[in-house]
């Protein structure tokens, strides 16, 4: 039988980071990693956007937009740790938009008129502030406060991180089975045995409906990138991230452009589709057409874990000592550092941040996605 203090399921962004900040809170932690790999941390895009992604304003923004602040300090903090770059840039986010766009009331987000910080640009302004754009777009918010990071250079840093500061991770090692008796987990089954531990977290993405029944379901989404600058120096020509209605394009400092991404309820079918990239590619070029001529690099596909309200759940759990941290959607690398301070919070000095009153389980208890755990 192992034994450990805290147990983490799951070495995604979110299992990962919960294990850093708890380890720095002194406590000795395990995770349990089925595979790195195959986190949605690598697939992303990598964006911070809670204003682009016009969330309503609510607990979901609050959340979101905390997270936002942590970011400049949490990842400087881990670079000093590691010495390795996280690739957090500050870009801003601009969303363009067409005709049919405001004839479809996809734009303004309503959260917009409240941020004076976040203004409109007519049409000369827009191609002013972006050089390239298509000629079709006749103006777009400027989020200057929303940024992006290298989402696999930071899943690097969080790995090599966690192992620096001594959390005990097990790659390779799926738990299979929670095991619980009077309210509380006793133990959980893994691979290479028996696990016990006197506080356990979730953090198992999209696939957490494997262990525990929580409504949380995959939602593909596929992706590609080119490379923007295929002659030695010659710079970067995207300086923020492109956010239009139908596509998103994130630039990356070493010239690499991110394009994506499908939203696909197709279970955990793998693969890159012809399909899928069609549409990644028309919308891309329709939006930034000089795309058309840089050399593709790549094709991938990642599992977001949804919920039926695209908000995560986290916090308590049926059982006294399980803590959930799951559900992260479309926002989960923009989320990563806030999950990890309030549950570390709740874990360590048992202290209950407001926010999480709006993101626990038993909001969907009153629903068809009724939880039974009993
Ligand atoms: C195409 C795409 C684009 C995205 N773009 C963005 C973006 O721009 N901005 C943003 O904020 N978010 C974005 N996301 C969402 C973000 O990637 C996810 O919300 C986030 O990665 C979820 O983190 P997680 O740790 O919960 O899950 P994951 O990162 O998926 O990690 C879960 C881990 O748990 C492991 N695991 C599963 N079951 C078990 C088990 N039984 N035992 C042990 N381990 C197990 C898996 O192997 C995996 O490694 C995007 C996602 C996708 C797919």
């Amino acid at each position: 039988m192992n034994k450990t203090d805290i147990l983490i399921i799951g070495g995604g962004i979110i299992g990962l980071s919960v294990a850093i900040e708890l380890r720095l809170c002194g406590a000795a932690v395990t995770v349990l990693s089925r595979n790195f790999k195959q986190a949605a941390a690598h697939a992303a895009a990598g964006m911070l956007a809670p204003q682009a992604e016009a969330l309503s304003s609510g607990a979901m923004l609050d959340l979101c937009l905390r997270s936002r602040s942590l970011y400049p300090d949490w990842t400087h903090k881990l670079e000093i740790m590691t010495g390795i770059d996280t690739g957090y840039w500050p870009c801003g986010i601009l969303a363009p938009a067409f005709a049919e766009d405001i004839k479809n009331g996809l734009t303004p987000p309503d959260q917009c008129q409240l941020l004076p910080s976040s203004p409109w640009l007519d049409q000369a302004a827009i191609q002013q502030h972006q050089p390239g754009l298509s000629p079709k777009v006749v103006g777009g918010w400027w989020f200057p406060e929303d940024a992006q990071v290298d989402n696999r250079a930071l899943a690097q840093v969080l790995w090599a991180a966690a192992t620096q500061l001594g959390v005990n991770l097990c790659e390779g090692v799926p738990v299979e089975a929670i095991h619980h008796q009077h309210g509380r987990v006793i133990g959980v089954e893994a691979l290479l045995g028996e696990w016990q531990a006197e506080q356990y977290v979730l953090a198992t993405g999209a696939w957490s409906a494997e262990l525990l029944p929580v409504p949380v379901s995959p939602r593909k989404g596929q992706m590609l990138s080119v490379q923007a600058s295929p002659f030695e120096g010659t710079a970067q020509p995207l300086q923020q991230v492109l956010f239009g209605s139908q596509i998103y394009i994130v630039p990356r400092q070493d010239g690499r452009i991110v394009i994506g991404a499908t939203v696909e309820d197709v279970g955990f079918t793998p693969s890159n589709t012809p399909a899928g990239i069609q549409t990644l590619l028309r919308e891309a070029i329709a939006l930034y057409p000089c795309l058309q001529d840089f050399p593709v690099q790549e094709f991938w596909w990642g599992f977001r874990p949804a919920t039926p309200d695209e908000c995560p759940i986290l916090g308590l759990s049926p059982y006294d000592n399980l803590i959930i941290a799951t559900g992260h959607y479309r926002n989960g690398i923009l989320l990563a550092p806030v999950t990890a301070k309030l549950l570390s919070d709740l874990i360590v000095h048992r202290k209950v941040d407001p926010l999480l009153a709006h993101f626990d389980w038993q909001r969907f208890t009153n629903t068809n996605d009724r939880l039974s755990m009993s």
